[in-house]
């Protein structure tokens, strides 16, 4: 991909003019408004492009090439933090966003009563699945559309913007019709018919790492949903299996400024699916945000023996409370920060 970083005293007439020109020689282009700079991507083969007098359109000052292999993702294509609105809850660019809830929703009375307390501890968003991707076929499916409707109705009773998971591109209407974010979970990382799809459709999507991918693969996965038009996506992390038996995963703290560096998009942490055991949640939890995540989804429940999936990985909602308290105390890491102080301008 080839942008063209326009100049600081670049119009909206001459931004547009531009766009237009390239239109007439057969480019779409994308945009990426900046702090001081706009920055205008055209979409294509670098090659196609080659030959025409990018430098003398209206408002240009630089053209460059996005080296990285996901571009409309790339910071360099969109050097500031990107924040997604979800109902009035915004989240990235230092707005810090913790999601909690059951793993799946079972009963009404335990999902609202996790909701009320999730949100009384300072969650702003629930997440529940009514689709769960079980390794088992004759495990717990799921409620499906009923697990839809008890997650709306405790959105109506709290307000909370609610996440669900999204399995399959034949679950599209019924899920869109409900929820607020859409959860692509690890095991559709690469289902790239499923991500092209939702990326024309219009909800934020959080798309969760795959069991053994690499970041790399990671951010093209968030690529192919952008390719789509979709902006608002959100990476997260949710462990990768390694050869350490101890846990269910490692969730790699190393990844969270290591990825805000390569994208503009927000990166969260998923400290439950880590670890697999509620002993670790909390403290793990509390390292992700530290290292500067822009947020993190948390399984809670009541009743953890009675949850009918990842009850041992469940905080009470009382240690959910606890942690909550923590992590407002914590002063997080800024990578965006520390790069400036020590005076390169990379990030
Ligand atoms: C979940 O969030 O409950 C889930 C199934 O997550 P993952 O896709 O990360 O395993
Ligand atoms: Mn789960």
């Amino acid at each position: 991909m080839m942008i063209l970083v326009m100049k600081h005293t670049a119009t909206q007439a001459d931004i547009e003019k531009t766009r237009e020109q390239l239109k007439e020689w057969g480019h779409e282009t994308s945009l990426a408004p900046g702090e001081q700079q706009t920055v205008i991507g055209i979409v294509g083969d670098k090659r196609d492009i080659a030959g025409y007098a990018l430098h003398s359109l209206p408002g240009v000052e630089q053209v460059l090439e996005v080296s990285a292999p996901y571009k409309v993702a790339s910071r360099e294509f969109h050097p500031v933090d990107s924040i997604i609105d979800v109902n009035g809850v915004k989240l990235g660019g230092g707005n810090k966003v913790v999601i909690a809830g059951p793993c799946s929703v079972d009963t009404y009375e335990n999902l609202i009563n996790i909701a009320t307390s999730v949100k009384a501890a300072g969650a702003t968003m629930l997440r529940g699945g009514a689709f769960k991707p079980r390794t088992s076929p004759y495990s717990f499916q799921g409620k499906g559309e009923e697990g839809l409707q008890m997650l709306a109705e405790a959105r109506k009773e709290t307000g909370l913007p609610i996440v669900t998971e999204l399995l399959s591109e034949k679950d599209i209407d019924l899920v869109y019709q409900y929820t607020d974010v859409i959860q692509i979970g690890a095991r559709n990382m690469q289902n790239f018919s499923l991500l092209k799809e939702i990326g024309t459709l219009g909800k934020p999507v959080i798309l969760k790492n795959g069991i053994a991918s690499t970041v790399k693969e990671h951010l093209m996965s968030a690529e192919y949903v952008m390719a789509g038009g979709l902006r608002d996506v959100i990476m997260c992390l949710r462990g990768t299996r390694t050869y350490e038996p101890a846990f269910r995963n490692v969730l790699d703290v190393n990844l969270v400024p290591y990825m805000q560096e390569r994208t503009h998009l927000p990166v969260i942490v998923d400290p439950s699916h880590a670890a697999g055991t509620r002993e670790y949640v909390s403290s793990l939890s509390y390292a992700g945000m530290a290292v500067g995540a822009d947020g993190a989804i948390i399984e809670v429940h009541p009743c953890p023996s009675c949850a009918l999936s990842d009850g041992d990985q469940a905080l009470l909602p009382e240690d959910f409370s606890y942690l909550m308290e923590r992590i407002n105390k914590l002063g997080t890491w800024d990578q965006k920060a520390w790069v400036k102080a020590r005076g390169d301008a990379k990030l």
